[in-house]
Order: C-alpha cells, then structure tokens, then sequence
C-alpha cells in the first residue's frame, strides 16, 4: 500500500483535506491523504465526513490498523477505490480535544517542576481528561493548588511548538527521558515532540493548540488514589 500523507500531524489546525480512497473493507476507509487523526496517547479519533461525488457518509471513529490509519464508516454507503473524496472532521470537537490535550501537557510540566512528580497514565475527551502521578499522597487541597498553578502558567501564553529530533538525540534530552521516550517502538527513528516552550516538553503524536492562551482556564475537579504511587487528578475546562 502506498504511504499515507497525514495531516494532522503537521497541521493540527486543518479541517479539511482532499484525498483519494485507497481501499475499502469492513466499513472502514483508507485514504491516500487525510485530516482524520487516529486514535493514540490518549487522545481519540477523529470523527467528520467524507463526501464524494455522488455520496456521503459519517465518520464515527479514525483509528490504526496495522499501522495504516483508517476511517470507520457508518451506514452503507461507501465510496470505491480511486475515488476522489473530501475529509472533513467535527471541527468543534477536535478543537475542544486540542484544547484538553494542552492542558493535560501543561498540568505534568506544572506538576513535574513544582512538585518532581512523574505522569505514570493518563486519557481524554473533548473538554475533560484525567492524568496520574507518582505521589505518595493526593488531597483536595493539592488539587486546588494545582489548579491555581496551572491556570496562572495557562494565561501566561506559553507557545506551543512540534519538533522532530532524530531518536538518539531524544534519548539524550533529559525531558524526554521523564516522559518515557524510550517506551515509542526502536524502528520510529524521527521522534516528534511537542514543545510548550518554557514549561513541557513530551514525545508526543497528538494535536494541540498554538498558545496555553487558547486553553482558557481549567478546573481541577476530582483528586482520587488510584494506588501507591499513583495518584489521580481529573481536570474540565471552564
Ligand atoms: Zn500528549
């Protein structure tokens, strides 16, 4: 199959793309170019449309197979190898997930330097996400001072930056090593990284905003134990 061009990857700002349909089976859909971001480090698939001439049809998850990824299709109709179609993702919710997964970056790099604590798991949804920390212990006051911490760096505007950087490179940054960059497969030899510059740095596929500006502000809303050492924060944005 030939190389897939993904978008989201490099311009998480897109909304639309045209492409052309690689295969089709099961009800799910390859194409040549696409917007769509697969599922992966927490963050969702994207979900949209793809209409071609003569058709439509609902896109209700984008997931990986095989390393390919692929559009889940609802309904019957389905367009036909070689057709031209046009992607276009939910844009509202994927902005709302863009603006969550920020946040989720920006509460390990607040957590990381004002308390030395490490991310040990953590998922979203649009608006809403939840991260675990190596702590001893978790109160409703630590939330709270979490919260004021983050939301404080949040209004500064941190920019947000995608670097590539050669894997043995990453290995070497010490950033990135806290992230577990070793854990991403050994034949993924160009690592993006995503770069809140000043405050986080992760070895990361997923899509963000531009600015923590465009975050707003957050809300620490439940702080629960989830074991030793791994202690949970629920977050919302306001
Ligand atoms: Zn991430």
């Amino acid at each position: 199959m030939s190389e897939v061009e993904e978008l989201a990857g490099t311009d998480s700002y897109l909304a639309v793309a045209e492409g052309r349909v690689l295969d089709v089976a099961d009800g799910l859909v390859v194409l040549d170019r696409t917007v769509f971001y697969a599922r992966g480090g927490g963050q969702p698939g994207d979900t949209g449309r793809i209409t071609w001439d003569g058709g439509a049809a609902m896109v209700t998850d984008t997931m990986r197979r095989a390393g390919v990824i692929v559009h889940e299709i609802a309904g019957d109709m389905l367009p036909e190898p070689g057709m031209a179609v046009l992607g276009e993702i939910d844009w509202t919710r994927r902005y709302e997930t863009m603006r969550t997964h920020t946040a989720l970056h920006a509460l390990s790099g607040v957590v990381y330097r004002d308390f030395g604590a490490k991310v040990t798991g953590g998922n979203m949804e649009p608006g809403s996400a939840r991260m675990d920390f190596e702590l001893d212990g978790i109160s409703q006051e630590f939330g709270q001072e979490v919260e004021a911490r983050l939301n404080a760096e949040l209004v500064r505007g941190y920019p947000t930056e995608i670097v590539w950087m050669a894997r043995t490179e990453a290995l070497a940054d010490p950033d990135l090593i806290r992230t577990k960059v070793n854990l991403i497969p050994e034949w993924v030899e160009e690592i993006r990284v995503v770069d809140i510059v000043g405050l986080d740095r992760q070895a990361d596929g997923g899509t963000h905003v531009r600015s923590t500006l465009e975050v707003g502000q957050v809300r620490v809303v439940k702080t629960e134990s989830k074991g030793k050492a791994n202690k949970r924060m629920r977050i919302e944005l306001s």
